[in-house]
């Protein structure tokens, strides 16, 4: 009997592939970020003995213990709020940060020696209390992240609103998409448990996948 964890991973990745096919799209440009926040140090070990390598925390506590418990070769993303106090050390711990939005965060980041890539949040559907910038101010934002000594841009990210049909998540990620290609972003990072056939479709090179992968939180 393979574990909970195996046969999930085994599904998503034949639901990545299926979603790839369907587009002509190649399952190695798809980079499967296992959302491990709130999950034990042995369920990470466990997806890291399947070969995972990516895992997204979104606090900088819960990281650092992680970090210290687990294998060093993990690439570790950042997907939660970033607090500009924090954002030093997180950028010191992690490969990858999907939640930049403002100047602050960026100057901070640019006090330690690693290059780390970064995504920069949307609010692709402008729902009030979420975070991410606004679209009127992409502009603003790329200006600081491309002028960062420590952050190497990759794209946008997004996480979309909350949707009953995935198919519903559609028109917010392919408006990310084109707001992507206007930016020079080479990578996108949307698409969740519930909807990532979706966000590959609509040309996805991250999705972050959390439940799917370990269970209920
Ligand atoms: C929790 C979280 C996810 C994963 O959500 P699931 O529905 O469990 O797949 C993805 N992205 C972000 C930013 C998250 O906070």
């Amino acid at each position: 009997m393979s574990s909970p964890i195996a046969k999930n991973l085994a599904s998503i990745q034949e639901q990545v592939n299926r979603a790839c096919d369907s587009v002509q799209r190649n399952p190695a440009e798809i980079t499967l970020v296992a959302v491990s926040k709130t999950f034990s140090v042995v369920d990470i070990q466990a997806a890291y003995d399947l070969g995972l390598r990516d895992f997204g925390e979104s606090k900088a506590q819960e990281l650092q213990t992680k970090v210290h418990h687990l294998p060093n070769d993990i690439n570790w993303h950042f997907i939660g709020t970033l607090q500009s106090n924090k954002a030093k050390h997180v950028a010191e711990m992690s490969t990858t940060i999907h939640t930049i939005e403002n100047e602050r965060q960026l100057r901070e980041i640019d006090k330690q020696d690693r290059t780390i890539d970064g995504f920069i949040q949307v609010n692709i559907a402008s729902e009030s209390q979420k975070s991410g910038i606004l679209i009127e101010s992409l502009d603003t934002v790329l200006s600081y992240v491309l002028t960062s000594h420590q952050v190497r841009f990759l794209g946008l990210m997004t996480i979309g609103p909350p949707v009953q049909n995935p198919e519903e998540s559609r028109p917010y990620f392919r408006k990310l998409a084109e707001l992507n290609q206007q930016a020079n972003g080479t990578m996108l990072s949307m698409g969740m448990s519930n909807d990532f056939d979706v966000a590959i479709q609509e040309g996805a090179t991250h999705i972050r996948v959390g439940s799917a992968l370990f269970g209920k939180r």
